[in-house]
């Protein structure tokens, strides 16, 4: 390396040194280290180029890490992204599906089409996975399990309940299975495992499929249930058999 060169990449490495103290790109961190190299005759320029080389590293794998860290994140949990349906208020016509579907949490890929009609003004806001866990409830009224489903008084013609019979299940277990529809129901709406339903001036229904074991040969049964979506995470059980 001739003195003259040197000098100019010391030169150089001074102008860019410069550019702190935004975070640069891996093009410019290099150059700017291999101007460094080339000037290392210049030993003052060189120790405060090396620190601020030192510094601006360690930011730019922090920046990468927190990209990496974040992506797989999502990735790794298993969670689905969600979104919180949010109707705006323009002073306008309020329009009764829209403002059934405010505030109800769906997964990023699971929603009702958004906008959802010409001069619709909603929108689908991201929400923290942790918020919706937070909120979240499956609720059923016991009255779909006893009299409806088990057909207690035998005044219900739809034969639900003989198809439970075979499965070895009778009234006596209609609490159990309202707790197990819940429980299940909500597990599976958290990890995105539903399926969109009728979308009407009621609200959006979801179908979500439990499974069961058969109390005569352990064998596993599952079926669909279908549920209405509220504000905040909350669903309400609709039909506890929806069908095989
Ligand atoms: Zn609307
Ligand atoms: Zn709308």
């Amino acid at each position: 390396m001739t003195p003259q060169s040197g000098a100019k990449s010391t030169e150089g490495a001074v102008l860019s040194l410069k550019i702190g103290p935004a975070i640069l790109g891996p093009e410019t961190f290099l150059r700017l280290l291999s101007d460094l190299v080339q000037g290392l005759c210049h030993f003052p320029l060189w120790v405060e180029g090396l620190v601020f080389l030192l510094l601006e590293a360690e930011r730019i794998l922090l920046y990468y890490k927190t990209i990496k860290g974040t992506i797989l994140a999502g990735k790794s949990t298993g969670f689905p992204q969600w979104v919180q349906w949010i109707h705006h208020d323009e002073g306008k016509t309020h329009c009764e599906i829209c403002l059934k579907l405010d505030g109800c949490y769906f997964t990023e890929d699971r929603h009702p089409p958004c906008p959802h009609h010409p001069f619709c003004h909603c929108t689908l806001e991201p929400i923290d996975d942790a918020i919706v866990r937070m909120n979240a409830v499956a609720k059923s009224d016991y009255r779909k399990f006893d009299p409806y489903l088990f057909n207690t008084p035998g005044t219900y013609t739809h034969n639900k309940e003989k198809l439970f019979a075979q499965w070895g299940y009778t009234v006596e277990d209609a609490a159990w299975l309202q707790a197990e529809i819940e429980r299940q129901g909500l597990e599976k709406y958290l990890t995105g495992d539903y399926q969109l339903g009728k979308l009407n001036h009621n609200g959006q229904r979801i179908t979500i499929r439990i499974s069961l074991t058969r109390r005569d040969t352990g064998e596993a049964v599952s079926f669909d249930t279908g549920w209405m979506v509220y504000p905040n995470g909350w669903l309400q059980l609709s039909t506890p058999y929806g069908g095989k």
